[in-house]
């Protein structure tokens, strides 16, 4: 009897919990928030002032036994040079990342976004395209592939497309034309991303990462929440503290 009474109690907690719990490193950020914390992360990076939180034993428990709340989705090219964690300082379940070459969205990566929103309760999503993109470049030189590689390439023509015949660079107009594009297609992604955004539950940005500087530069909609004071302490931060 006392058995059955416990785990009706562990039952019933589950049930209660719900699935959006915030992380008390990063307690329900409001997407322009979210986009603070990830520009000032990104400022700390280019500033080579790297507070490298969430990396401590004591975080690496706190995900395991609570399960992760990322505050943001970045979707960004699977680019050696260009690794979300690094150039947002963050660290263990802060964000939830997808890569593939170029920063295309097809289904799979869609169906990510939609685990990430619906599951996890992430209100930012970033697409992230990056100067000098190999992805786009090799889309730009020709339409043609060989193997698997057709694909990326025909997921980036579109924005081949809507940038020829800008003035300046080239592969920079295909970079930016890209990540507007991807994101475009995430908002209208039916039907449960545009339904997120069409309610307000998510917002979607698209940024250009330079490698020169390490600076990322929103391209498109939402500007971080500046009045926001920051939500950790420098001190919480670089300790990756865990509050109970
Ligand atoms: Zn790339």
């Amino acid at each position: 009897m006392r058995l059955r009474l416990y785990l009706f109690a562990i039952l019933a907690a589950l049930l209660v919990a719900p699935a959006g719990a915030s992380d008390p490193q990063h307690p329900t950020l409001s997407p322009a928030q979210a986009l603070k914390r990830l520009m000032d992360g990104n400022e700390r990076y280019v500033q080579h002032k790297e507070l490298h939180p969430d990396m401590s034993i004591e975080r690496r428990r706190q995900i395991d036994q609570e399960g992760q709340h990322p505050y943001a989705v970045i979707l960004g090219c699977a680019d050696s040079r260009v690794p979300p964690e690094l150039i947002f300082d963050e660290g263990l379940g802060d964000l939830f990342v997808i890569r593939d070459a170029g920063n295309v969205a097809d289904d799979d990566v869609l169906g990510s976004i939609e685990y990430a929103v619906e599951h996890l309760g992430v209100q930012l999503v970033m697409v992230l395209g990056h100067e000098k993109c190999g992805a786009v470049s090799a889309a730009l030189k020709s339409d043609k592939a060989p193997g698997h590689m057709q694909k990326m390439i025909d997921s980036i023509l579109p924005a081949i497309k809507e940038a020829r015949g800008l003035p300046g660079d080239q592969v920079h107009n295909c970079v930016v034309a890209n990540a507007r594009h991807v994101a475009f297609q995430i908002k209208t992604s039916e039907p449960i991303l545009r339904l997120a955004v069409e309610t307000n539950r998510i917002q979607v940005v698209a940024a250009n990462y330079h490698l020169s500087t390490g600076q990322v530069e929103i391209l498109d909609g939402l500007k971080p929440d500046k009045t926001t004071p920051a939500v950790l302490s420098t001190t919480q931060h670089a300790a990756g503290a865990v509050q109970k």
